[in-house]
């Protein structure tokens, strides 16, 4: 997620060029333009979980490792189905954000 500089509001892709990404403000509408490799980078950290998180996550079905092993792997993987998401809508609002 990037934030504006100036009024601390949520910066969303308007637009494209060349791998870059325009942002606007919700705000304020100020823009300033961003390496779409930078923009891809920050929505993977956003959907990262904290360490304590999943400590707290491993501990809570500690019953049986086996089961453990089992709910950490389907967690790994509906992370990476959810980031999958946040790729795929990123790309959606580039590519049909010329109304
Ligand atoms: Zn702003």
């Amino acid at each position: 997620m990037q934030f504006c500089p100036k009024c601390g509001g949520i910066m969303m892709p308007a637009g494209r060029s060349d791998g870059k990404i325009m942002l606007k403000c919700t705000r304020c509408g100020h823009e300033m333009v961003v390496e779409a490799a930078a923009v891809s980078r920050d929505f993977v950290i956003e959907t990262r979980v904290p360490q304590e998180e999943r400590v707290i996550t491993t501990s809570r079905v500690s019953s049986g490792g086996r089961r453990r092993a089992r709910d950490l792997e389907e967690w790994e993987q509906e992370r990476e189905e959810y980031r999958e998401i946040l790729l795929e809508q990123l790309q959606q609002e580039l590519e049909g954000g010329e109304e």
